[in-house]
Order: structure tokens, then C-alpha cells, then sequence
């Protein structure tokens, strides 16, 4: 089968492999029908985590099943099915209480909770930027779509990640009806986070960025846009809040942080967040921070450590919540509004490839090129 393998810092190809297939009793087999990139691939693309060379890209999959193991008996041939990016057993501690992205069956090394498709550190699993994906506990993480999904893929396969993942630090920051939410990142997550504050009826949501397209969408959807290149998104925020700050506050872009002149700034959303948000305010964080890697060249990534205005944050009696987010907790829900015609998810959507352009797209996207905001391919 043709897949997107990881060939080194800045560069993929898209090779001849052998063909995914059922291995355990378990396991479902899907023909990849769309399949997207996601600032996640992007630790990796760009070599600040260590990825393996030759391993297979691709964590927000979407496809029809082909194959299915012995055991499976709620999945069948012919489905459409999104699969969330966390892979899960569904029957250990933590999956029972829902909290599918600390799964403690599908890692390979005890020591770990969570395991995704095509990911450093986070089990053996290929990617579904592939003809084929082996998904591993078939009848837990398939969500079978509805037949509209067909027609309508770029909305659906949202729901593998970037949609339940802009929720769930809506979640984390407890975003409630009528409440100012300030969010970083005009990424496909930070633009998720706010359809979701939308979702939630909140007041009113700013987004903070500096490239125009990406806060072009924003605005699109209701929210303000707040340009970083025009002044401090602090003060901006406080101007749109009578001074007193955001309710809420989100972070969705990561330890590769970047201040408007390009220099990377791990601990600069964190930071501008305390600031930002009101005294007894909420923060939910998912851009992605990696721990400590003894093995790693010291530099600012691989420390695990980033220091922000802890004091200010107490002082002001704020509290964070964090992590990847259990995509499964949410998929039942964040589908059905898609059927309803409440989320429209795909309006983010810039590009649709074929896979052979894989290389493009990553190319494109990694710079944030301007007009290239979400990349979906198609085997
Ligand atoms: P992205 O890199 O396309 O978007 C990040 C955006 O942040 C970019 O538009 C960039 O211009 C902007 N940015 C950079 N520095 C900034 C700053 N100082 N202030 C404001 N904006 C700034 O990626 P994405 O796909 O939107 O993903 C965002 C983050 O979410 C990544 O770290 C990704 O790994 C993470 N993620 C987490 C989960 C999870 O489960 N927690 C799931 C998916 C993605
Ligand atoms: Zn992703």
C-alpha cells in the first residue's frame, strides 16, 4: 500500500509499504478515505521529537472498513467510521471513567498512559496517512458515521481529533454561557476551541494570532480577532474586556510558541494567558508540551520545563487544566451536531490532495503558508 513515511527533519514520502492488516482478533481493518495533517505531525515533521525514520504519518483518519477480526461483532463491513486519534481499550481504569487518551492496555511501555496512530511515544501503531489503518479494539474505536458522511468528509473527520480536542479545552477552561473567552492559536485547534466556546454560548471569543487568513476564519464565526503583530494581545484583550480580563482562557498552540518576530517563546502563551484572564479565571491548555528526555541535546524543547508567571497565576487564584483530550468522551455528542447541522467543522478547511501530494501539503502547511489552514488528503 502507498503511505506518508517520516524521512528525516523536513521531509516525508510517499512510499510503497506492506499493507496494513488484521493482526489480532480485535482489530478492524479501514480503507483510508480521508485522512488529515495536524500540527501534531508537525513536532515530528520538523524533528523536535524524535520520530523514527520510515514510520507512517497520520493520526486523523476517517475510511470505510474492509476487514474485520473474529472477535469484533458491533462493526461491519461497509461502515464509515471516523477513529478518534487516541487509541483505547475501553476496559481499563482509566477508559471506564472516560478517559480514553490515558489508556493504560494500548501503550507499549507500562510506564505510559495513551497511545495514538502514527506517534512518537505513543505505542507501535501506524499512521492512517496510509491506503489501510489497523485499528486495534475495532468495535471501541470505530464511531460509525452516518451515511451523510459520506458526502461530507471534511466536516466528519474532524471528529478524530482537532473538533473533540477544541472542545475539551473548552471543557478544561470551563467555558459557560455568556462568559469572554480569549483563546491563543488561530491553528485548526484554537479555531475548534472557538466553534466550541460558540457551541457553548459564550459571550464573546477572541482569537489570537498573526496571520491574517487563519484569524480571517475566526472572525467568520463570530469571534474578534486579535493580531499580535499590532500590539500586545494582553492589552488588546482588557480593551475588549473592560479591563477586568477574560473569563476563560485557552492554549492551543504549544511549546513551539513563537513571539511575533519569530523567536521561539515555549512559555510565552502560558504566560500571556495568566495575563489575560481574570482573577479567579480558568485556563485549559492542549497545545502540546512534551516531558523531560534525558537522552535528548539540551535546548529549550527538551527540558519539559517551562516557566511562567506562576506567582501572578496564584495571586490572581486562577486554576489550568490540561492534557490531550479524550476524543471518544466526546464523539457521540460533537456527531450529532454535525448531523444537525449545528457544526459545520470543515469551514477551516483549505486543501483537499490527493496522498502522492502529501509532501506539498506538509511543506505548506508547516510554514502557514498563507491560505493553508487544514490540509485533508485522500488516498
Ligand atoms: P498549528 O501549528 O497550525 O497552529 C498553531 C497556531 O499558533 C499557528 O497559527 C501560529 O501562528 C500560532 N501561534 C504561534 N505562536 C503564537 C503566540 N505566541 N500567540 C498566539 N498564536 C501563536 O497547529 P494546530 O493543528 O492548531 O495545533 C495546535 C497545538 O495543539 C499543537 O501543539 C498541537 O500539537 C496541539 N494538539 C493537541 C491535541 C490534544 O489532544 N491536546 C490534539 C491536537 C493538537
Ligand atoms: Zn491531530
Amino acid at each position: 500500500m502507498k503511505a506518508t513515511v517520516y524521512e528525516g527533519p523536513r521531509s516525508v514520502s510517499v512510499k510503497e509499504v506492506p499493507d496494513a492488516r488484521i493482526e489480532r482478533p480485535t482489530d478492524v481493518l479501514v480503507k483510508i478515505t480521508s485522512t488529515n495533517i495536524c500540527g501534531s505531525d508537525l513536532h515530528m515533521y520538523e524533528g523536535r521529537t524524535d520520530f523514527e525514520k520510515g514510520r507512517i504519518f497520520g493520526h486523523e483518519n476517517m475510511g470505510e472498513v474492509v476487514a474485520i477480526g473474529d472477535a469484533v461483532d458491533r462493526v461491519r463491513v461497509g461502515d464509515l467510521v471516523c477513529l478518534p486519534f487516541n487509541i483505547s481499550c475501553g476496559f481499563c481504569r482509566n477508559c471506564e471513567k472516560g478517559l480514553t487518551a490515558y489508556c493504560l492496555t494500548t501503550p507499549d511501555n507500562p510506564k505510559m498512559a495513551g497511545a495514538a496512530y502514527g506517534f512518537a511515544d505513543m505505542g507501535p501503531y501506524d499512521g492512517g496517512q496510509a491506503e489501510l489503518l489497523r485499528v486495534p479494539y475495532g468495535d471501541h474505536n470505530c464511531l460509525v458515521l452516518p451515511e451523510e458522511a459520506w458526502e461530507k468528509q471534511t466536516d466528519y473527520v474532524m471528529l478524530s481529533d482537532i473538533f473533540p480536542t477544541g472542545w475539551h479545552c473548552t471543557e478544561l477552561a470551563k467555558v459557560q454561557p455568556g462568559d469572554t473567552v480569549a483563546i491563543y492559536g488561530a491553528g485548526p485547534v484554537g479555531l475548534m476551541a472557538a466553534l466550541s466556546a460558540n457551541l457553548k454560548s459564550a459571550a464573546k471569543v477572541m482569537v489570537v494570532d498573526r496571520h491574517p487568513d487563519r484569524l480571517a476564519l475566526a472572525e467568520q464565526i463570530g469571534a474578534i480577532p486579535i493580531d499580535d503583530f499590532k500590539g500586545s494581545p494582553i492589552d488588546q484583550i482588557n480593551e475588549h474586556t473592560n479591563g477586568l480580563g477574560a473569563d476563560r482562557g485557552c492554549e492551543c498552540v504549544g511549546y513551539q510558541a513563537h513571539d511575533p518576530g519569530g523567536r521561539e517563546h515555549p512559555n510565552l502563551t502560558l504566560n500571556n494567558l495568566v495575563h489575560s484572564v481574570k482573577f479567579t479565571g480558568t485556563i485549559g491548555v492542549v497545545g502540546v508540551f512534551i516531558p523531560q528526555d534525558p537522552g535528548s541535546p539540551d535546548n529549550l524543547y527538551r527540558q519539559g520545563e517551562v516557566a511562567f508567571d506562576y506567582g501572578l497565576f496564584w495571586f490572581k487564584g486562577q486554576s489550568i487544566g490540561n492534557g490531550q483530550a479524550n476524543v471518544k468522551a466526546y464523539n457521540r455528542q460533537l456527531c450529532n451536531l454535525i448531523q444537525q447541522g449545528k457544526a459545520k467543522p470543515s469551514w477551516i478547511v483549505s486543501h483537499e490532495l490527493p496522498l502522492d501530494r502529501a509532501p506539498d501539503g506538509y511543506q505548506h502547511f508547516d510554514n502557514r503558508d498563507n491560505g493553508w489552514t487544514k490540509v485533508v488528503m485522500h488516498p
